[in-house]
């Protein structure tokens, strides 16, 4: 294991941002370094990257494999950058991102080609125009070597989350409330961008707008209480988003993504998602895997997880929050198809993580393709984002207006 300079300071920092995980993240650090250039190179044998920022930092480096990644975190750092574009490697770095991974915590995320070690990562001095660099350099490196140096900073280990609440016997049972509560989850954020359209345009980015219509449409309703699992550009663990959901014993969870397709640029189209341990279809499979590997890309340490993903064990609590999960998408697609074109079959199922909360009826909808010129446009439009969130809340006021019917010919039944 690779460890550089950790100071009392940034110790403090990480430890403050463990306490606050599993809330929704409302903290603002204030930034004192700002990155004002991200650069590569590939030198015979070794790979540098470089950042140049206003001040200096103090920085952690390290590696992790399946994939292999370099890590390097960093106090919370402005980003004074080009923003939508691809970040592309060189090298030995095959792809690489950065942003906000937890508050006062910035990361990097270098995805490899193979097994590196690092040779060198120190901060030099400004120098002419030079601004402070953060210089790390890697080289190639053999499996072995590469086992030995790779793994999580101890720090990191512990008490990352908080309990997970039990599931409750009865799932919709909740306690005698005014307001019936939403969690609306903007997808991705921080340090994973999600998709990125033709013209720039990030998922984490109009997701996050979306969400904060939804939740002011809703809000002026006054029969709803709307609450966001993130408010800001910064990541959430998946975990953590089904978290906010259950300590709040929402009544709904809804989670908005945006998706796109490298070869499809003429497919456009809304669709909803619920959770089942056999997707309906090639299409549904591949996108859950694609937006469960959220916390990977963010380099977020699983070992704790049990593996969930793969099978989903679906109790009585759970089957029943399923039904009405079903019954949500049922009722939002056809108000959907009001503002939006629709994909075929609108209503789809896969294994998405997020989804998995045994006690709230959680859907997942894609709201367009970011691949797609038309859905980038809308999705970059405020007045679409005004009228998709008056036909997700019609939709929202109908499921439950037809709620107790639902149960009392389920009694009768
Ligand atoms: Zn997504």
């Amino acid at each position: 294991m690779i460890r550089f300079v950790i100071n009392a300071f940034l110790f403090a920092a990480l430890a403050t941002a463990l306490l606050v995980i599993g809330q929704p993240h409302q903290l603002s650090a204030k930034p004192t370094s700002k990155v004002v250039d991200v650069r590569l190179g590939a030198h015979s044998d070794a790979t540098r990257f470089v950042i140049e920022l206003t001040q200096s930092v103090d920085f952690t480096v390290f590696l992790l494999p399946d994939p292999y990644r370099v890590v390097i975190d960093l106090p919370e750092v402005a980003w004074d950058l080009e923003p939508g574009q691809e970040l592309l490697g060189r090298g030995q770095i095959s792809g690489y991102r950065y942003g906000l991974f937890r508050p006062g915590n910035s990361r990097i995320v270098l995805d490899m080609e193979g097994p590196v070690q690092v040779e060198r990562a120190h901060v030099l001095q400004p120098e002419g125009s030079k601004g402070y660099r953060l210089v790390v350099d890697l080289a190639p490196t053999d499996l072995e070597t590469f086992a030995k140096i790779a793994g999580w900073p101890e720090r990191q280990t512990a008490g990352i989350a908080q309990p997970t609440p039990k599931p409750q016997i009865g799932a919709l049972q909740r306690p005698a409330r005014k307001k019936k509560v939403i969690v609306i989850d903007p997808g991705h954020g921080g340090i994973d961008s999600g998709a990125i359209g033709k013209k720039g345009t990030y998922e984490k980015a109009v997701v996050l707008a979306t969400a904060k219509k939804l939740k002011e449409t809703l809000e002026n309703t006054g029969r709803y209480e709307a609450i966001l699992t993130r408010d800001r550009d910064i990541f959430l663990e998946l975990r953590e988003r089904v978290d906010v959901a259950r300590r709040a014993q929402a009544d709904l969870f809804i989670s908005l993504h945006a998706d796109s397709l490298s070869n499809r640029s003429s497919l456009r189209g809304a669709s909803v998602y619920t959770l089942s341990e056999t997707a309906s279809d090639k299409e549904a499979a591949a996108l859950a895997r694609k937006e469960n590997r959220a916390d990977l890309i963010a380099g977020v340490d699983l070992r704790n997880e049990t593996d969930d993903v793969t099978s989903i064990l679906i109790d009585l609590a759970q089957r029943e929050t399923m039904n009405h999960s079903v019954t949500f998408a049922r009722t939002l697609t056809p108000q959907l198809g009001r503002v939006t074109r629709l994909i075929k079959n609108t209503h789809r199922f896969a294994g998405f993580r997020v989804l998995k909360a045994p006690d709230v009826p959680s859907v997942l909808v894609e709201l367009g393709y970011l691949s797609n010129s038309h859905d980038e446009q809308n999705l970059g439009s405020r007045k679409w984002r005004e009228q998709l969130s008056k036909a997700i809340t019609d939709a929202i006021d109908t499921f439950f207006e037809n709620l107790p019917a639902e149960k009392r010919a389920a009694r009768a039944g």
